[in-house]
């Protein structure tokens, strides 16, 4: 099918969805189709989202959504899931086969979920099996009350080494919020204070120090690229498992642009990722595993999650066999390129960048230089329709709720299409928007974090500028809905 008549298809099958959904609930129909409006209309620059195809789209809304099937495939707890084994086979195959992976499991929901999946695998493998076995127990069914306590305390007892949240760093990364900051004792490595870059060997030295079971690597708002080989040598010289979170950047894996020690797949014993990120998927989570884990790793449900989400699994596998085409690695070689012209459209214009730079898909923007905080900057941005999320810089003075940061992703607007030029654009818009903006004070006259006035005609300028980039790359081209 040539991408026409794909569009119509995809045109009459939303139509037609859309009009069965309007008859149940017209209002829930009417913001489906509001939204894709309002995608269509701003500058989405939000490193964590992107727009999936219509083909993994529409995957989603499908039977496989009404069935249970709790277990690993071919071994579940309930009959009729010879489909759910099917598509749950197809989406770890495309994984492996992409990432060059020994093991795939498709079935956690989200991020959060891969990463309490891998926590998990790991207590399991370094502490559970091995306690089991000294107390002559196959599985916890089989220890006495004291035992049973004896090991819950041992599993409840371990260390965790993860970025910083300021550095940027996961909450999942053992913080407090997060359940990872409860069930391990946890210690944090940070950046430099003077480069934001990461620091090998204070990294060595903390871990030398803390004598961590898990090294967790990855980020979420960190703009620079990881050596994971040295990550490894870290974690073996303190005979840590090395987990590596890609959920940012697994598209960037996917479409190798990241290779070599900038590939964690062949360097940690367990990877995690989401799918809707730069790779572009559903919304989902993935873990990928050496051997020696795949067995700790497949306990996942009923360990910690609930029936597999049979339609997402899907649509993941949808997801990852796109992924695994040429034009992936051309798509994501541009998201790096992209955001090389958009750091330097605002190093250009006199901006400050945390790191001076980029060499993955995030930019992050320090707006103090603007004097304003975060929250100032992401609500004077998104009055222009230009969308993005406010967040900490290392050290951040404002906190992590007002913070000094906007990050910025390049994965959504490359696959509209945009290119350098078209970034270098969308840093001259920001930064009229910027330095257009004013802090404002509180009903008490009092410096205020939040508020903020915005010059007068700039939004209305600078949507009308913006409007004739999103015209010229619309959002999924030739839909269109009636
Ligand atoms: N890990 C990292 C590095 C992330 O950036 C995120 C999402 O922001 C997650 C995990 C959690 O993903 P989810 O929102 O799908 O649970």
């Amino acid at each position: 099918m040539n991408d026409e008549t794909l569009a119509k298809t995809a045109s009459s099958a939303y139509d037609a969805a859309l009009e069965v959904i309007a008859t149940v609930e017209p209002r829930i129909a009417a913001a489906t189709r509001q939204e894709l409006a309002d995608q269509r209309a701003s500058l989405k620059l939000i490193a964590s989202e992107n727009y999936a195809s219509p083909a993994v789209l529409l995957t989603m809304g499908t039977w496989f959504s009404d069935k249970y099937a709790e277990g690993t495939i071919g071994h579940r707890f309930y009959a009729g899931c010879q489909n759910v084994d099917t598509v749950e086979s197809v989406a770890a195959e495309h994984a492996r086969e992409l990432f060059g992976a020994p093991y795939a499991y498709a079935q956690p929901h989200s991020g959060i979920d891969a990463n309490l999946v891998a926590y998990w695998s790991i207590l399991a493998h370094h502490i559970e099996t091995p306690g089991l076995a000294k107390l002559g127990a196959k599985n916890v069914n089989e220890l006495s009350e004291a035992d049973w306590e004896s090991l819950r305390a041992e599993l409840g007892n371990q260390r965790l080494l993860g970025m910083s949240l300021d550095a940027g760093g996961h909450l999942t990364h053992g913080f407090r919020p997060n359940i990872s900051g409860k069930m391990f004792h946890q210690q944090q490595y940070g950046t430099d204070p003077d480069t934001g870059l990461l620091d090998y060997d204070v990294v060595r030295a903390k871990a030398r120090e803390f004598k961590p079971l898990v090294l967790v690597a990855g980020y979420s708002a960190y703009p620079r690229r990881i050596d994971f080989a040295r990550m490894r040598e870290i974690a073996d010289e303190v005979g840590a498992t090395l987990m590596v979170d890609m959920a940012h950047f697994a598209g960037l894996v996917a479409g190798k642009v990241f290779t070599g020690n900038e590939d964690p797949v062949p360097h940690a014993h367990v990877v995690t990722t989401t799918t809707h990120k730069s790779l572009r998927g559903p919304r989902g989570g993935l873990v990928l595993a050496q051997e020696e884990f795949a067995a700790d790793v497949d306990r996942g449900c009923p360990m910690v999650l609930g029936g597999p989400l049979s339609h997402v699994m899907a649509a993941k596998a949808v997801a990852l066999a796109e992924a695994r085409q040429p034009a992936f690695r051309t798509y994501a070689q541009s998201i790096a390129d992209n955001a090389k012209s958009l750091a330097e459209g605002f190093l250009s214009r006199g901006a400050t960048l945390v790191t001076g730079g980029t060499d993955n898909h995030i930019v992050l923007l320090d707006v103090s230089s603007f004097g304003l905080t975060g929250r100032q900057a992401e609500s004077a941005l998104l009055d222009a329709g230009v969308v993005t999320n406010r967040n900490s810089v290392p050290a951040d003075p404002n906190g992590a709720w007002y913070t000094s940061g906007i990050r910025l992703g390049t994965p959504a607007l490359t696959t509209r299409g945009f290119g350098a030029t078209e970034f270098d654009k969308v840093a001259e818009l920001m930064v009229q928007v910027l330095s257009n903006t004013q802090p404002g004070t509180t009903s008490a006259g009092a410096p205020s974090k939040a508020s903020y006035q915005l010059a007068d005609g700039v939004a209305d300028r600078v949507k009308a500028e913006s409007a004739e980039l999103l015209d010229a790359h619309p959002l999924y081209p030739g839909l269109d809905l009636a």
